[in-house]
């Protein structure tokens, strides 16, 4: 007998796990003998030991599967976690650089379900969102310091679905001295990063690629950059060779940054906007303005299920708007990073925004997170970002 808590599955949820689902709900366990946040031992319907797991008594999610051989010892799950680390991050050494921003550890899609760690130049950023996770976290901070040697590492626990696991939300610094900002390059653009209070921890680094897209495409197109935040597609595309790029969003202070960001890059033509992005749009058409570049990543629009008929309303209104704004031959890059919203349902969205408009709309280019935000293809959930680059194309102008 082992001394591990275990949890046994139920026929159907056998049969999915076999096949790498790693998430199950109440429901789907047909007994267990853990507690609150244990590190469980996965058992099929037979009693066979399949897996470790993260068990969560209050969250709807009860229990995620990391793989692995099961645990005899809290020990000999935290060797493993720190097998699991090292493993992720060697998975990341192309994208790696004294200067780069990464992630590297995608919590399921690197098999640690609850836990995300992203690194910028000498700054760590973790994010722990599994109570069994949380329970193990001086050994994870020791182990990124070994790994890593960073100069600070940084704790971003303002998240809610920490309370779902019974945990606290708090913002922290673990190790090192505190750095309010650090400077990460991307595609040989400077970028600012917060890791205290910029969104996420601290910047959109799963929009790394979408923005290299932005760039190779910006050469004199005159720009709009809805829902901007610092600026990250303006930056690309000011890089890239765009004549102007009007940067939009509703707050302040990633205006102020991305105009600081502008200045330390040597970009001219970047203009900052403070407002609600759907009445820019329409203030915007209404003063007969076209640009060559639309860009549009708004936050997402369906957090729950519940949300889903509205999410998709403001898709496609706010697309509609977008792609009234295109000059002739102009590029919508539009994304979505709702998971609730797939990308068959994004796309349809996008037909209906694009439907009786006296331009045909072609599509030029799907686009997903980066390398290191892989998508497990056992869990749709885990894509979550998308982006289309569609073309207004007047065939008969
Ligand atoms: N494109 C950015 C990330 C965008 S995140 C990048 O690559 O870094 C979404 C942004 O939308 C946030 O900065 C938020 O402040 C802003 N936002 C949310 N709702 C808004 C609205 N109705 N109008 C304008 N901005 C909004």
């Amino acid at each position: 007998m082992s001394a591990t808590p275990t949890v046994t599955l139920t026929p159907r949820a056998t049969r999915a796990a076999k096949r790498g689902r790693p998430w199950f709900f109440a429901d789907d366990l047909e007994q267990t003998d853990a507690a609150d946040g244990d590190v469980v031992q996965v058992r099929s319907d037979r009693s066979q030991a399949m897996a470790i797991g993260l068990y969560a008594e209050r969250a709807r999610i009860r229990l995620r599967i990391c793989g692995g051989a099961p645990p005899r010892s809290a020990t000999a799950f935290e060797d493993f976690l720190r097998a699991r680390l090292r493993a992720s991050i060697s998975r990341r050494e192309a994208l790696r650089g004294p200067r780069a921003g990464v992630r590297l550890v995608h919590a399921e899609a690197d098999g640690i379900p609850g836990l995300v760690v992203d690194q910028y130049a000498d700054c760590a950023v973790v994010q722990i969102s599994a109570a069994a996770v949380e329970a193990h976290r001086d050994a994870i901070v020791a182990a990124l310091v070994d790994e890593l040697a960073p100069r600070s590492l940084v704790a971003r626990h303002d998240i809610a679905v920490r309370e779902l696991e019974g945990l606290g939300q708090d913002v922290e610094l673990l190790h090192g001295e505190r750095q309010e900002r650090v400077e990460i390059e991307e595609h040989g653009v400077v970028h600012g990063v917060h890791p205290f209070d910029g969104h996420k921890t601290g910047f959109y680094l799963d929009q790394r690629d979408t923005r290299l897209a932005v760039q190779r495409i910006a050469s004199g197109r005159r720009v709009v950059d809805l829902f901007s935040y610092q600026g990250g597609f303006s930056l690309a595309a000011l890089s890239g060779g765009a004549t102007s790029a009007i940067a939009i969003d509703q707050s302040a202070s990633a205006l102020e940054r991305a105009s600081a960001a502008a200045s330390a890059n040597g970009f001219e033509g970047l203009e900052i906007r403070r407002a609600n992005a759907f009445e820019a749009l329409r203030e915007l058409r209404a003063a007969g303005e076209a640009f060559d570049l639309v860009i549009v990543d708004p936050p997402p629009f369906a957090k729950s299920k519940r949300e889903i008929a509205g999410g998709k309303r403001g898709y496609r209104d706010l697309n509609r708007h977008a792609l009234r704004v295109l000059a002739p031959d102009g590029l919508l890059l539009s994304c979505s990073c709702s998971h609730h919203v797939t990308p068959p349902m994004f796309e349809d969205l996008l037909r209906q925004a694009a439907a009786g408009l006296r331009f045909r709309v072609m599509l030029r280019q799907r686009l997903l997170a980066g390398a290191d935000h892989p998508a497990c293809l056992s869990l749709p959930e885990s894509e979550y970002l998308k982006s289309c680059l569609l073309q207004r194309v007047d065939l008969d102008p």
